[in-house]
């Protein structure tokens, strides 16, 4: 019979600990998305009104998702090419041009991504070697900065709140430096709702030509603007080979389920992030694919109602804030306002903490979209009409508590 403590002992026990060693020091350095922190304290709670996550609140139209269905129906199961399906990459071409002017050839200069997040991704990693400085107006969406650090790239931001939260030329001159690769811009902009005018993107545009930086362009809320025009930067030919137009189905066609977006860019970096992403995504879904060339070919009135219920919206939420005392810059676009509530004499977090559990009111803080974030929140006010008055209600008492506790 064999003694038991004489046994040897199990192999497990002799295996190296899993410890912060076992991972990239990179990806361990990276916080959590701060957004997803309030949505999950507000998933499942009840009675809370959320202005926090960025999402429509409409369903993808009608004819945009028969679409879908009928590919289902018909069996149209299977990988496409890598960049996508050349119909669509035909139509996103248009599109583009029909918004800008600029011309993209869909063969060799249009990738479709998995959302315009993917998009971003594989833009830095396509561009960047380890060190290489990106320039990043904040505050910012949420992935940027991530995103950028994971490709091995510095960031370098900077605070936008002096300007009214449109980045200046003269900020970003003065942070080029011999390493630095790009810049990237966001108008719409989420968390703003800021748009660039068309005068600072012209001097954006001629730094970036001067210093042979490029110009990374997301434009994904391009078609929510109501007040200031938009301005892509597809409508500089001058810097077509050194600028990405980055766009998606999500907002606009009230797609965020179906994954969907794409790049444009000069060939030169269209066929290398091509090598990104066929490797990492293989390809995007071909149903959301064929949704997204019906959503490009008949999309357009339903774009348009949709826009007009933003805007609808929102002049009442903006106008409330105002009332409420929480001042804002127009937003002049996305579904985004910014309110100031630094006199409050409460920080971000503690406002957003507080507002939730006294008023049942979810809002992002406004430091986790980086500089110039702390002092302000983010509301989403793409909720129903009725929410957004009751929010008001619920948030012009909070408030007036704030107040009250200053004195
Ligand atoms: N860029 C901005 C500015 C966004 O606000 C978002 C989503 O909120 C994304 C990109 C990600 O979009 P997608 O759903 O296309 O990945």
């Amino acid at each position: 019979m064999i003694d038991s403590r004489s046994r040897p002992k199990p192999m497990t026990a002799l295996k190296p600990e899993v410890s912060a060693r076992s991972f990239s020091t990179l990806v361990d350095r990276i916080p959590p998305s701060g957004i997803r922190r309030f949505f999950d304290l507000v998933l499942g709670a009840e009675d809370v009104i959320s202005l926090g996550v960025g999402e429509p609140d409409f369903v993808t139209p009608w004819h945009i998702r028969a679409e879908a269905i009928d590919a289902i129906d018909k069996g149209v199961t299977s990988y496409t090419s890598n960049s996508g399906l050349l119909e669509l990459r035909q139509q996103i071409a248009i599109y583009i041009h029909a918004q800008s002017g600029a011309i993209y050839d869909p063969n060799t200069e249009v990738i479709v991504t998995n959302g315009v997040s993917e998009a971003v991704d594989i833009v830095f990693r396509t561009l960047l070697n380890p060190g290489d400085e990106v320039i990043l107006p904040e505050p910012a969406y949420v992935c940027y900065a991530p995103l950028i650090q994971i490709a091995g790239g510095v960031v370098v931001p900077f605070d936008t709140s002096a300007t009214a939260f449109i980045p200046d030329p003269e900020s970003i001159r003065s942070r080029i430096t011999p390493k630095t690769k790009a810049l990237v811009i966001c108008s719409p902009s989420n968390p703003t709702g800021r748009t660039i005018p068309k005068s600072t993107m012209d001097e954006l545009v001629a730094i970036a030509e001067a210093t042979g930086i490029w110009i990374i362009s997301d434009e994904i809320y391009s078609e929510l603007a109501y007040d200031m025009p938009f301005t892509s930067v597809g409508a500089y030919p001058q810097l077509k080979d050194r600028s990405v137009i980055l766009n998606g189905f999500s907002k606009s066609y009230a797609m965020t389920g179906w994954r969907l977006g794409y790049l444009c860019g000069p060939d030169s970096i269209v066929g290398r992030a091509l090598k990104i992403h066929q490797y990492s995504a293989l390809c995007a879904s071909i149903v959301s694919q064929l949704a997204a060339v019906e959503a490009l070919a008949n999309g357009g009135v339903a774009v348009e109602e949709m826009r007009r219920s933003y805007h609808q919206r929102r002049n009442l939420f903006t106008a409330g804030l105002q009332e409420i005392g929480l001042p804002t810059h127009t937003a002049d676009g996305a579904f985004y306002c910014f309110p100031q509530i630094s006199h409050l004499g409460v920080s971000s977090e503690a406002f957003a903490m507080g507002l939730l559990e006294r008023e049942r009111v979810a809002v992002v803080p406004g430091n986790v979209f980086g500089l110039g974030g702390e002092g302000f929140v983010r509301c989403c006010y793409a909720t129903r009409l009725d929410q957004l008055k009751e929010a008001l209600v619920r948030m012009g008492r909070y408030v007036s508590y704030l107040k009250e506790a200053q004195r």
